[in-house]
């Protein structure tokens, strides 16, 4: 076939709004009641193969103990190796066909998740990560389908970039991908960091070893079911979940790992690393690690700040998913003279919040993760409250008993450098510093400086001096910079997200930049008419 071929112009995909008698809510709740009444048993998935290893482990609904939705099984350095193997294999031929027929697998992902799958997708995200219907919406469906569409077409925004050629001369570059496979490590926190960390390299032609979060194998196995619907051939992305110490040391000294796709914390990231650099005399090419990592966002209200929009950013920001994202509110900067005024309607809106099962659509939030979440988190408020520094004025309650439910707690801060202003809490915890109004300029310093991450950050004005002023100070201070809004909900194609210094490589999820991370470009001169002799004119006689 010949021609330039154009992907589709993309458009974000619109968010349902599940209201009470429409389609899409009837039709969420059917997929919700079938997913709970049958129980699944996910094997690791390689080169097109399920095996079932028989070391099992079950899926339970973090907000219902209850709930069994069924079983994984867990692959470790064999699967691994076998899963590079393979995915190496399949690569020969994904690569080498025409890029439109790889970026039709990703369009008709796309379009199956945005029809016949978006139910199913957001059934598993809500019953296996505890997302309320909404919440599920924005990231199972239209951030998937948004990743892939924007994928696609950023995709050919960076093969169309093609050099000058001079007189005589025909220059070309080809965007190979990466010589050998990418390793895509994906959080539990949203199912469409999963599918993009593992289908955007694919997509452009590399092979794929992902290991999925052991807290969303439900939705990851779904994901990797649609995309071999839409036509991805088999092996292109191996699907292991398992044990995340064996797959990784097993990824990371093979010498054709040749890229790392990771979104979790720093921690994580920052060990892998550092075995990347131990072992990178025995790779065949310099790998290109790529992470997105933990953060400590803040929300930066100015005396001339508009106090119910700061309040609803709080809460919102703070309390969506339970405060498990890398962008939630989690630290707050309010000046005394508005604090005064908005502090009883804060306390009162966040208690009011309602709080359960997701599959009963009346509630905000749901269930944090797992145990290790609950303790963690809850630790944070006990210490809070049996501080001298501290206050909880909202929430601040907890139960196990059915699921692992926290209240959206709210912890006055009288320090700044508290631990609750500090370190990453990942949970539904919003600590607030409240600071003399004449204290706006030690403020900036102290929001940029209090953590290591830099992710997302708001800043509430209304007085533009003031804004500029907080763009310049706190220019580092977040990848993802918010002015009169709540620092979490960035659309792919519009706010490219991506945080720096401890919270990553801020190579910007869903962009054209991340897309060159997975290609190698190789320069083609081609001398249409080659010289016939070494000599240059300026060897002649006089
Ligand atoms: P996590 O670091 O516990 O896990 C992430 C992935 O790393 C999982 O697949 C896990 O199995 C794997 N892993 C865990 N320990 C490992 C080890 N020792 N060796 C190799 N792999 C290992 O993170 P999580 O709890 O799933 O997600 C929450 C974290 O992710 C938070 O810190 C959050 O800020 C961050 N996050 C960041 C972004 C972003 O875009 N910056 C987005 C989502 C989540």
């Amino acid at each position: 076939m010949s021609g330039t071929i154009r992907v589709p112009p993309p458009v974000n995909e619109p968010i349902f709004p599940y209201t009470p008698c429409s389609p899409e809510r009837a039709e969420l709740k059917a997929a919700l009641n079938e997913m709970s009444s049958q129980e699944v048993d996910i094997p690791v998935i390689i080169g097109g193969r399920e095996i079932r290893t028989g070391k099992t482990h079950e899926i339970h609904a973090p907000h219902d103990h209850g709930l069994r939705l069924g079983l994984w099984h867990e692959g470790g350095a064999a699967e691994a190796r076998q899963a590079i193997a393979d995915t190496l294999e399949a690569q020969r031929e994904w690569a080498s066909w025409p890029w439109e027929d790889r970026a039709a697998v990703f369009l008709r992902a796309a379009e199956l998740l945005s029809t016949t799958w978006r139910a199913r997708l957001n059934a598993a995200t809500m019953l296996g990560q505890s997302k309320n219907a909404f919440q599920s919406e924005i990231d199972a469906a239209c951030e998937i389908i948004d990743f892939f569409r924007f994928g696609a077409h950023f995709a050919e925004r960076v093969f169309s970039q093609q050099p000058h050629s001079e007189k005589g001369v025909w220059n070309r570059t080809d965007y190979r991908p990466l010589e050998g496979f990418v390793y895509a490590v994906s959080p539990f926190n949203f199912t469409a960091i999963g599918a993009n960390l593992a289908g955007i390299p694919a997509m452009v032609g590399c092979a794929v070893l992902w290991k999925p979060s052991k807290h969303a194998v439900l939705s990851g196995y779904h994901t990797y079911r649609l995309l071999e619907e839409a036509g991805l051939p088999p092996g292109v992305i191996n699907f292991v979940p398992g044990n995340p110490v064996e797959i990784t040391a097993a990824a990371l000294e093979h010498r054709d790992f040749a890229g790392l796709h990771f979104t979790g914390s720093t921690e994580v990231f920052q060990s892998l690393w550092t075995t990347v650099g131990r072992n990178i005399a025995s790779y065949r090419t310099y790998p290109r690690l790529v992470g997105e990592t933990g953060g400590k966002d803040f929300i930066l209200a100015h005396p001339s700040g508009d106090a119910d929009a700061v309040r609803t950013a709080i809460v919102r920001g703070a309390f969506e998913y339970q405060g498990q994202k890398c962008s939630a509110a989690s630290r707050a900067y309010v000046p005394a003279s508005m604090w005064k005024g908005m502090k009883d309607q804060l306390v009162a809106e966040t208690d009011g919040l309602s709080m359960g099962d997701p599959a009963d659509f009346r509630n905000f939030v749901n269930a944090v993760i797992d145990r290790g979440a609950f303790d963690s988190i809850t630790g944070y408020i006990r210490r809070a409250k049996a501080g001298a520094d501290a206050e909880v004025i909202a929430g601040g309650r907890y139960s196990d008993a059915d699921g692992f439910f926290i209240r959206p707690t709210i912890v006055h801060a009288k320090r700044p450098d508290h631990e609750t202003m500090c370190d990453e809490i990942f949970g539904p915890v919003m600590s607030i510093h409240v600071y003399p109004d004449s204290a706006w300029s030690e403020t900036l310093d102290i929001v940029d400086s209090t953590s290591p991450y830099a992710l997302t950050g708001a800043v509430f004005a209304r007085d533009r001096a003031a804004v500029r002023e907080a763009m310049g100070r706190l220019r580092h201070a977040a990848g993802n910079f918010y002015i009169n809004d709540k620092p979490t909900g960035a659309v792919v194609g519009q706010q490219p997200f991506g945080g720096g210094r401890a919270s990553g490589t801020n190579d910007k999820a869903g962009s054209a930049a991340n897309i060159a991370r997975w290609l190698s470009p190789r320069s083609i001169k081609e001398n249409l008419v080659p010289p016939t002799s070494y000599e240059y004119p300026f060897m002649a006689e006089e």
